[in-house]
């Protein structure tokens, strides 16, 4: 179906259209954090109990400010590859719609969760106020992007197209060179296992870790001289977008090497950078993140887990819970108080604490450590674990820098790297929704044709694959960020808080599309649905991560 039609012009004049909706919806933003920090302020200082009655405004900020940034970043994707005269009727189709869909939204209301819409009157914007920002060429836009047409176009270019990716991804050659590899690498050894993993609750076979490693999955960021290969963040981005659409258990296995080679590249000593950092990178050590406690989970400055000190050991007593992979785990970064006197973030130190890898028959074998394997919807394949620390000792020279007190502080520094790891993994998992889906619709038959022929469809196929480019971009640019040394919890923030919403909605409709059969334990759709639900748990959930956005818009804390 053509789109001779269409009133909107093509390469640079499509990138001189969307500036001016980029430009409309930067100034909408600009407004609404105006009015919204007159809300929680006094003095022209923003109060913390302010921010917490106003959450529905503040966190609709976040929200609007986290779709200004995918439209944003959408119009650059877009401009860099009418530069290299790469863009192609698929990209031009996912721009378009893309950002009139999204510019639509900012205007009418923005989901933050099913029943939560966020509306610019919420944050404070009359309507003339809007109107004032939304001069017609933007209307046209919103008018002319999302349409029928266009929807109806780019699934069927989805359904001829033999790309798994829908676009190209923008990104230079050694990336698309990882990303084959990863990619061949998931639809061998993991794809074709992933739903037998997921029913039967087994761990991730070692030796499909032991091929990651080979591959050099656990080395990519670390620097070269700790045994890495010293790779940016985009290509951990491109890495566990390409294992989570294969499985996000095995896609999630470099969340935690990332987490704990960050803490001690960023924090420890060199020392303990040169004991552990090789062995990290090498996979012979498989770390565990052991932060939250049953009474402690979005408030983890509170934590009671205690480190008390005898001569050169810190004997750990208390409870933690929700822990990934701790059975098989060699090296657990394990944040504990240390300063009991001190009930706030201060009092608490990181240890990088050793353990004896278990088994299912004998899971902590060692003295002091004990622990339950919590029973989980979906995320498989590490198996989570409530865990009982009664006098477990670690070596005080295993204190994390060698200072007391700064375990908090050296964890905040790593949320960054963790949220863009996650928000890659949300976009591998969308896009193994996205595909589930387009292969269900286009073999399915009912009323005598493919059910893909039906718009509803194929627009749910479409707008899946519009937003996992829109969130996939953000990531793109949060790991960019990350790489040029400048502070990005804001984007890292953005990119966790759409990409976790983005898995949410494909898995849904994936199941949807497969009617009965998404229902079924044997269908893949079951367990996308599954996987996808916890992204937008871990990490920071998404009302913590649009709080974290809100502060630094509002007050350029967290
Ligand atoms: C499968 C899985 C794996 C995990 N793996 C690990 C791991 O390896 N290591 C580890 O340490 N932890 C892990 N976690 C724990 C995870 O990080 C926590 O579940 C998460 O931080 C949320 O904490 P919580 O569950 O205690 O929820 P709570 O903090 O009790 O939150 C409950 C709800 O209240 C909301 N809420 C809380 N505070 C606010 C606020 N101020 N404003 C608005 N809303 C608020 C939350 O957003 C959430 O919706 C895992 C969890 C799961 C489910």
């Amino acid at each position: 179906m053509p789109l001779a039609a269409s009133p909107l012009p093509a390469g640079l004049e499509l990138i001189a259209a969307i500036r001016q909706g980029v430009t409309a919806a930067e100034a909408l933003l600009d407004d609404a954090r105006r009015a919204v920090a007159e809300r929680v302020s006094v003095g022209g200082r923003p109060i913390a109990a302010a921010f917490d009655r106003e959450q529905h405004a503040t966190h609709g900020l976040a929200w609007l400010a986290t779709y200004v940034e995918a439209i944003r970043q959408l119009a650059a994707y877009a401009q860099r590859l009418v530069e290299a005269d790469a863009l192609g009727e698929t990209e031009d189709l996912l721009v378009r719609i893309g950002i009139g869909e999204y510019l639509a939204q900012i205007l009418g209301g923005i989901a933050m969760s099913q029943g939560e819409i966020a509306r610019l009157s919420d944050l404070g914007l009359s309507p003339a106020a809007v109107a004032a920002r939304v001069p017609s060429a933007v209307e046209h836009l919103i008018a002319n992007g999302n349409t029928a047409l266009r929807r109806a176009r780019l699934a069927e270019l989805m359904r001829q197209g033999r790309d798994i990716t829908v676009g190209a991804c923008g990104l230079d050659e050694t990336l698309d060179i990882i990303r084959e590899e990863m990619r061949r690498f998931a639809d061998d050894q993991i794809a074709p296992h992933a739903q037998q993993w997921h029913l039967r609750n087994a761990y991730i076979p070692l030796d499909v870790i032991a091929q990651m490693a080979d591959l050099g999955v656990f080395s990519l960021t670390i620097p070269e001289e700790f045994g890495g290969m010293g790779l940016g963040k985009e290509s951990m981005c491109v890495v566990s977008e390409e294992l989570s659409r294969g499985y996000i258990g095995v896609g999630s296995l470099g969340t935690r090497s990332e987490i704990a080679a960050e803490l001690i590249l960023g924090s420890g000593t060199l020392e303990q950078k040169r004991k552990w950092l090789p062995k990290i990178a090498s996979g012979e050590v498989l770390p565990t993140a052991v932060f939250t406690e049953p009474d402690t989970g979005s408030d983890l400055a509170a934590l009671k887990t205690r480190a008390v000190r005898h001569g050169d050991t810190y004997k750990i007593y208390g409870n933690k819970t929700w822990i990934t992979h701790p059975v098989r785990a060699d090296l657990m970064t394990l944040l504990v108080r240390t300063n009991q006197a001190e009930s706030g973030y201060r009092g608490l130190s990181m240890l990088l604490a050793e353990k004896p890898r278990g088994s299912d028959a004998e899971p902590f074998p060692v003295a002091g450590l004990s622990g339950t394997e919590i029973e989980v919807l979906g995320y498989r394949g590490m198996k989570e674990y409530e865990i009982a620390f009664d006098g477990f000792a670690v070596k005080a020279e295993n204190l994390l820098g060698g200072v007391e007190g700064l375990g908090f502080k050296q964890l905040m520094a790593t949320f960054e790297s963790a949220r863009i790891q996650t928000a890659a993994r949300a976009v591998g998992v969308a896009q193994a929704a996205l595909e589930q889906g387009l292969g269900y619709a286009t073999t399915r038959r009912q009323f005598g044709k493919p059910i893909a022929d039906f718009p509803r469809v194929a627009d749910k196929l479409a707008m899946m694959a519009v937003e996992i480019m829109m969130a996939r971009q953000l990531t793109y640019h949060a790991a960019r960020q990350k790489d040029s040394g400048r502070r990005c919890d804001l984007e890292a923030g953005m990119a966790k808080l759409l990409a976790a919403r983005v898995a949410w909605a494909a898995a849904d409709n994936c199941v949807q599309i497969h009617g009965g059969n998404g229902f079924a334990l044997e269908f893949p759709a079951s367990r996308l649905l599954c996987d996808a639900r916890i992204l937008n748990i871990f990490e920071g959930a998404a009302e913590i991560q649009a709080q974290v956005i809100a502060r630094r818009l509002l007050d350029g804390t967290n």
